[in-house]
């Protein structure tokens, strides 16, 4: 007979979801994450914007992620007793007349999300600025430095959190279930992050990886109730004062650590945006798990069909994780479909070929 234990493997926010999403089922898990210090959910802004780029694109499926993932972490942070989210808008400073004008065309064509700000110098006591800005609303920040620990203390206090690095020499996966040194359950599902890129069961997947940075300044005289834009983003950070400032994307990368190019860069753009002190007490570095064709992979294994994946979020884990987390705990207990572009069942043929 089946156990119905799930073995997850990573504490990121895929992997926090996952397991949110197995508790709201009552379902049988255990974690399993080795708490590294420089993960991309530790280094993240936790951001979630309606809109993409410059050009101000929709980004995909927003009306259905977004309010989803609204609801989960405030439903989260009730729990926990945390505030997991805030709901805030984006200043977004043009750099220069086109950015204006091409913001403005957008609007006109009806663009959701998107507006003027009404008072042009509304924030010129704290910032330089001379092309206006728009207002991005509503966005998001998710306060990942508070939920990711909040989260693993609380299944610590249930027996559902194992500090260990993952040994694949212990896994054993048959057609009816799998083992883990000497516990068995029925699915194991790796929300490993960058490390999936090694996964025997799933290196072969597109992985596009790439670093990112950010340093952490504390600008006591900044307004926290918004996210401002310009050539970075300076968001609120989770305490008073704090505000993250980021970030780049580097393909080629000879480790993950933070680099002295960039904290300079960063300075500078920040001494001729700010007009408030600001002090850098933190600076930090990690890979995104990004994919080639930019969507997640979600799903159980075409070969191994008690191995399954969330992970390929890219820079949206935020927004991403919550809606495929509970798809794919759907998935597994009910066997309902994942959305198709996210659905591992796009690289059968590749994965077909693993060879373990
Ligand atoms: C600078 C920067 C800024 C970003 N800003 C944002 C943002 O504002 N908004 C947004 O939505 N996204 C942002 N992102 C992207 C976001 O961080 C990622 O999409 C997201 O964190 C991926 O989460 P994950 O849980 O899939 O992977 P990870 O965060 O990598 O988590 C994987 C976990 O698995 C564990 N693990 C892996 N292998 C093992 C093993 N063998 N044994 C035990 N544990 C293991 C790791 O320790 C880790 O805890 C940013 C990323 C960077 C680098």
């Amino acid at each position: 007979m089946k156990s119905g234990k799930i073995i997850i493997v990573g504490q990121g926010v895929s992997g926090t979801l996952f397991s949110w999403f197995c508790e709201q089922h009552n379902l049988d898990f255990i974690l399993i994450d080795n708490v590294i210090k420089n993960s991309p959910s530790k280094t993240a802004a936790g951001l979630i914007n309606p809109v993409t780029g410059r050009r101000v694109v929709t980004v995909w499926m927003d009306d259905i992620i977004l309010p989803f993932a609204e609801k989960t972490y405030g439903e989260m942070g009730r729990l926990l007793g945390i505030e997991a989210i805030s709901k805030m808008d984006i200043v977004d400073f043009f750099p220069n007349p086109f950015m204006k004008e091409s913001f403005l065309k957008k609007m006109n064509q009806q663009a959701p999300y998107i507006s003027l700000a009404k008072d042009e110098q509304y924030l010129s006591e704290y910032f330089n600025y001379e092309f206006g800005t728009g207002i991005i609303d509503p966005a998001y920040i998710v306060y990942l430095q508070q939920l990711l620990p909040a989260w693993r203390q609380h299944l610590q206090a249930e027996g559902k959190f194992i500090d260990e690095a993952f040994d694949f020499a212990q896994l054993q996966v048959s057609d009816t279930g799998v083992q883990y040194g000497n516990i068995l359950a029925d699915t194991i599902v790796f929300c490993d992050g960058v490390a999936g890129s090694e996964n025997p069961y799933f290196n072969l997947l597109p992985f596009a990886l790439n670093k990112g940075e950010a340093i952490i300044i504390e600008a006591p005289d900044l307004p926290a109730g918004h996210i401002y834009k310009k050539s970075m983003t300076l968001a609120p950070f989770g305490e008073a004062g704090i505000f993250w400032a980021g970030t780049n994307y580097i393909w080629e990368y000879d480790d993950e650590h933070p680099t002295e190019a960039f904290r300079k860069s960063t300075e500078q753009n920040l001494n001729s945006w700010l007009k408030v002190p600001y002090k850098i007490i933190d600076h930090k570095a990690a890979v995104r798990p990004a994919t080639v064709e930019r969507r997640p992979f979600v799903g159980l294994h075409p070969v191994y069909k008690n191995v399954g994946i969330l992970n390929g979020m890219g820079t949206k884990g935020c927004s991403l994780a919550p809606y495929f987390a509970s798809q794919l705990v759907q998935h597994i207990v009910r066997q309902h479909p994942i959305e198709k572009e996210a659905d591992l069942a796009r690289h059968t043929r590749i994965l077909s070929r693993s060879q373990l």
